[in-house]
């Protein structure tokens, strides 16, 4: 599907929960009970067979903490069954990972990425509420035990991100990481982060100088190659480059909303159309994505924080 900007837009995150067995500061899913109700199985799978007849043929599940569903595997096996589906990938905190891999092996993932923001347990506890940085490591252990691609996803937050020490410990399992920019979404809003820009700067002080990688992955990420490492560092730059020009996502929330993008408060609600019927559901599904997708804005404003509309948080959105 193309938009008004002519960018193709091919990509759908769909969150299946805003739960959460985690805390993290910059946005503290795990502390509250949020009211909504998930999507069941049957509407999820509903959404993105329409989203896949409509042009979506890469899914990334999120949440919240998408490994709290037992019916994920389901999920992600009839995702990946639908017409025209390249991809299903997820992004966890990879807390239940090691308990729930070979599973995800088994539904045919094709990509994991794992939030670490430290490699120190003591800040580890301190940056999520919980004491369980072992237990991730050991998930993506058995991830790459089970030969399942694993990233590892930082957020930026500055000061507080020790970034050689972060990619010293991801070139020790040999998985590629990549530096997010906090955005200002819901309580990250009043955070300062810092431009992906000086963590490059570090990396070519100890590393040696950053190769572009022309391989791009299906989202902004721009990825370098560095003498000193096996693995490529990514970059999600949304304020430092802005990568709007590229967009090729909507975001659906844990409770059925249609986002058209990520700053804006602006939704579309999928959930008088899941009432349908199988026959006329599908139908309708497809109008309101494609309503969505020709209701995109040309660019976020997350440079100028009074025009961003978008007023819950990423446990809500789904990242
Ligand atoms: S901020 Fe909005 S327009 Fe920009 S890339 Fe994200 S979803 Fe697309």
């Amino acid at each position: 599907m193309k938009d008004r900007y002519g960018r193709n837009i091919d990509y759908m995150r769909l969150s299946v929960t805003d739960r959460c067995n985690l805390s993290c500061d910059y946005c503290s899913a795990g502390k509250k009970d949020t009211g909504t109700n998930p999507l069941s199985k049957d509407q999820i799978l509903a959404i993105a067979s329409a989203a896949s007849s409509a042009g979506i043929t890469k899914f990334k599940l999120t949440g919240g903490e998408p490994l709290m569903r037992s019916d994920l595997p389901e999920i992600i096996k009839s995702i990946k069954s639908l017409p025209g589906v390249v991809s299903v990938t997820l992004t966890t905190n990879g807390v239940l990972l090691s308990d729930k891999c070979e599973e995800l092996k088994d539904a045919g993932i094709d990509l994991i990425n794992v939030s670490i923001d430290t490699c120190d347990k003591k800040e580890y506890q301190t940056l999520t509420g919980s004491d369980k940085l072992t237990k991730v490591i050991e998930g993506i252990r058995a991830c790459i035990a089970n030969g399942i691609r694993v990233r590892i996803n930082t957020v930026n937050r500055g000061s507080k991100t020790d970034v050689i020490s972060l990619v010293k410990f991801a070139d020790s399992l040999d998985v590629d990481l990549r530096f997010i920019e906090l955005m200002p979404i819901g309580k990250a809003r009043d955070m300062k982060g810092s431009p992906n820009l000086d963590i490059m700067k570090t990396l070519e002080n100890e590393f040696g100088t950053g190769t572009e990688d022309e391989a791009k992955g299906n989202g902004p990420a721009r990825y370098f190659s560095f003498p000193k490492l096996k693995i490529r560092v990514g970059f999600i730059s949304a304020l430092g480059e802005g990568f709007c020009d590229e967009c090729n996502r909507l975001r659906v929330t844990s409770d059925g909303k249609l986002k058209p993008c990520l700053c804006f408060g602006d939704v579309i609600d999928l959930n008088g159309a899941l009432k349908l019927e199988a026959g006329t559901r599908e139908e309708a599904l497809v109008k309101l994505i494609k309503e969505a997708v020709d209701s995109k804005p040309e660019r976020h404003t997350f440079g100028t924080p009074d025009g961003i509309t978008e007023t819950r948080g990423m446990d809500y959105i789904g990242g």
